[in-house]
């Protein structure tokens, strides 16, 4: 499977790559919620958290991690969301695991849906107690 993100690390769609190694590759994300917000992309493909290897999950997030530390210096964001989008039901829109670095500022204005669910706390529970084994 061709995606997306395969094309920008066989260099065959243009990407502004700020780190590569022979596992990941990260870029910034042209919607750039915030300034410097980065992709961290594992170079196998796979298509979210839910499908990927243990390893890669491990590695791109260690990734994650590095680059969220250095952007949080150099551009001095006060902190960072490090997150992931798995189906489309949850918003993710490339079939391709990927996380999201999103260096956070003071006066930045991104803000992150919830809506509630009908079902009470302790309900749900129950239920999970009964069902996660
Ligand atoms: P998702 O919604 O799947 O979690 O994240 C996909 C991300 O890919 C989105 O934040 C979107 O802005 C970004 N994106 C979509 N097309 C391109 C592209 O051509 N280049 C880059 N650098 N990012 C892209």
């Amino acid at each position: 499977m061709s995606t997306l993100f395969n094309r920008i690390i066989n260099r065959e769609t243009p990407a502004y790559i700020i780190y590569e190694d022979d596992k990941v590759i990260a870029f910034l994300d042209i919607g750039q919620n915030t300034k410097g917000h980065t992709l961290v992309v594992p170079k196998v493909i796979t298509e979210s958290v839910l499908t990927a290897d243990e390893d890669t999950i491990a590695y791109v997030n260690i990734i994650a991690q590095r680059l969220a530390l250095k952007l949080s210096d150099v551009l001095k964001a006060s902190g960072v969301n490090i997150l992931t989008n798995a189906n489309p039901v949850s918003g993710q829109t490339v079939p391709h695991y990927h996380v999201h670095v999103i260096p956070r500022y003071t006066e930045d204005e991104l803000k992150f849906l919830v809506s509630s669910n009908s079902d009470t706390i302790e309900e749900t529970f129950t239920f999970l107690k009964d069902h996660l084994g």
